[in-house]
């Protein structure tokens, strides 16, 4: 395209329909609700700084969150911690799976926040002297990103913290190299709560627009975070959160953005607006195959590549 195309008159149904078409791809077996989930589950959604929202088809079906609310829980972390998640936690991509049992060697840190060593820490920082005071807490911090109250699908919860093998190993890994200091099974508790938050493709949108308008909420106006806790959460979106397949995604999209094995993408376009595209079916990298095609394509007619 010549120039890029204005987001509120973007046809968001004609690119539903488009990317319906592809059929490859496998929904996550990690959960049988996952492994359930509607195939053909296709939304893609648009927030805006002026606060409005543009969503296609299946814009407001509920999915579980997953690995998109790990931006959310590292913005968290650092806002309880005064930053100092940072000391506790590396930002430099793995090039591995979201689930590697592999810590950095030299400091016994998760590798980044994005991968769920990462996030099992970063679930850990966050204010609480319980595992129930700070799932509260995260479930509060999601609710101010999203500008309305979210809930946890509890049947999911239970899944993700009985099927966890490898978080649970993970755990136990950052115990013992004393990088987390609560319990193992209170930490994957806490983690498995957070990925079961229940979101649909606009206010997961919303949330993404948040840390792309610098931490304040389009909707409420709230500042959520502060913009530097905005700023470096999309900075390790853009190097960490497709996983191994994140330097693909920067060159192809060039969105800011996280994968999750629910299928949703959440992107945050810098200063631009907040996007995502949700359906099922996943790649060998665990993001969603239409999620990419269509942000690719949205990418290239809205102009958001961010070396564009
Ligand atoms: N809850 C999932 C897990 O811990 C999240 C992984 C993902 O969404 O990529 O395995």
């Amino acid at each position: 395209m010549d120039s890029a195309a204005e987001p509120r008159e973007y046809d968001l149904d004609a690119l539903r329909q488009r990317v319906l078409l592809e059929r490859g791809g496998e929904r996550s077996s990690s959960i049988p609700q996952l492994a359930e989930a509607d195939p053909d589950l296709c939304a893609i959604a648009l927030a805006l700084p002026d606060g409005t929202v543009h969503s296609s088809a299946d814009g407001t079906v509920p999915f579980s969150i997953q690995s998109a609310v790990k931006p959310f829980l590292f913005a968290l972390a650092l806002a309880d911690t005064d930053g100092a998640a940072l000391d506790r936690v590396g930002i430099e991509p793995t090039g591995e799976a979201f689930d590697a049992i592999k810590l950095e060697s030299d400091t016994g840190r998760p590798p980044n926040p994005m991968v769920n060593a990462g996030a099992i820490l970063t679930c850990a920082l966050v204010d609480g002297d319980s595992p129930d005071a700070r799932s509260e807490r995260i479930l509060a911090g999601l609710s101010r990103f999203a500008g309305r109250p979210l809930e946890i699908d509890e049947d999911v919860a239970r899944s993700e913290h009985l099927l966890g093998d490898r978080n649970h190993a993970l755990a136990h890994l950052m115990r013992a190299e004393g990088t987390l200091t609560c319990s193992a099974d209170d930490a994957v508790a806490v983690y498995a709560r957070a990925c079961a938050v229940l979101v649909d493709a606009e206010v997961l949108a919303v949330m993404g627009a948040t840390l792309a308008l610098g931490g304040v909420n389009p909707i409420t106006g709230e500042r959520v975070v502060s913009a530097e806790i905005a700023r470096d959460t999309v900075a390790v979106m853009a190097t960490c959160g497709v996983y191994d397949g994140s330097g693909r995604w920067m060159r192809a999209v060039g969105i800011p953005a996280k994968s999750s094995v629910s299928g949703a993408i959440v992107m945050s376009a810098p200063g631009a607006l907040g996007a995502v595209v949700i359906s099922p079916p996943l790649d060998e990298q665990g993001t969603s195959v239409r999620g990419r095609i269509a942000a690719e394509v949205l990418s290239a007619d809205l102009g958001l590549h961010v070396f564009g």
